[in-house]
């Protein structure tokens, strides 16, 4: 007689999981904290307010639930362990981030559970930001994942129209074998058939579709629902969010960089803009119009119950409950 787990019998109860879809776990991951001047990111804020936040990794392992196939994947790599190892341009931005602290970083968070970065089949970047993009070269089997536009951002031409000390990348960094850079989301058509894969297997080469009941552009990345990759433009070219449904019946949508700070979430304080010296107006998401639309798509997203959790989400890492959370623990 087949036995049945504690997941798969809560995955049954949930009737928005289709009993075909994968055994999910999420776990948070401690990658690095840094600290943000205010004035940068949310207004009105004073001179010289500073906060000391997370920059958070993620671990979603999927099992198929036939063919047994698990799948790891880590979204975002957080804060480089050894910051000299960043570009000079970044090295002194990083000075601009004290006090910052990058022990544990995602790779000792994964040894916590007993895990090495082999053991990781994909990681999937939120966007190409210093403090996302860890150490990838410790990823030697994993295949990278990034956005629409995420390679053109390692072109010179392409980020100097990206305004601000934040905004500098370093060619090279990922390897073209092993990276896959996603198919345009605007391109979006909701008749395009999906294309047939092998069962448990992850397909990033598929359409983007919009999500069945929530106003969100998604790669269903195993075809059935439980991990999305989701369009969420505005902070970055290649910005990309995920929407999780574990098995024990939580939705989950990590957020990244669409939003710093939750009170914007909350409509107590507005995003924030300061010039350069230049006299230009700058703005931490490249396209902030395109950001204030995603943040209010995350509020509709919450309304219906989804629990979000953004790359520098100090309150969520605050919150006691949240401890028994990451992996390891
Ligand atoms: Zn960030």
């Amino acid at each position: 007689m087949s036995t049945i787990t504690v997941e798969q019998t809560a995955a049954l109860a949930n009737n928005w999981l289709p009993s075909s879809a994968g055994i999910v776990e999420l776990f948070a991951l401690s990658a690095g904290y840094l600290t943000l001047p205010e004035k940068y990111f949310v207004h009105p804020a004073s001179e010289n307010s500073r906060r000391t936040v997370p920059s958070l990794a993620f671990l979603i392992q999927h099992r198929h639930p036939a063919t047994g196939k698990l799948t790891r994947i880590v979204f975002d790599l957080g804060l480089r362990r050894d910051v000299k190892r960043y570009s000079e341009p970044i090295q002194r931005h990083v000075s601009t981030r004290q006090p910052l602290t990058t022990d544990p970083d995602v790779v000792k968070s994964l040894a916590a559970g007993g895990l090495r970065p082999d053991d990781i089949d994909y990681v999937i970047y939120s966007h190409m930001h210093w403090d996302h993009i860890g150490e990838p070269r410790d990823f030697q089997k994993s295949t990278f994942v990034i956005g629409h536009g995420s390679w053109d951002l390692f072109k010179p031409t392409e980020t100097s129209s990206l305004r601000g000390s934040h905004s500098f990348f370093e060619p090279g960094i990922l390897p073209d074998d092993r990276t896959i850079e996603l198919n345009d989301a605007e391109t979006v058509s909701k008749n395009e058939k999906k294309p047939s894969i092998i069962p448990g297997d992850a397909n990033f080469g598929q359409p983007w579709t919009t999500h069945s009941e929530m106003d969100i552009h998604v790669l269903d990345i195993f075809n059935d629902g439980t991990v999305n990759i989701v369009h969420a433009p505005g902070h970055l070219p290649g910005h990309i969010n995920l929407l999780v449904k574990t098995s024990s019946g939580q939705r989950i949508y990590l957020a990244g960089d669409a939003c710093h700070d939750r009170r914007i979430v909350r409509k107590e304080l507005e995003i924030g803009e300061w010039l350069d010296t230049a006299g230009h107006i700058c703005c931490i998401h490249a396209d902030r119009k395109k950001a204030e639309e995603t943040i209010e798509r995350i509020r509709q997203l919450e309304h219906k119950g989804v629990e979000v959790i953004f790359a520098h989400d100090v309150e969520w890492v605050e919150n006691a409950k949240n401890q028994s959370r990451f992996w390891g623990v």
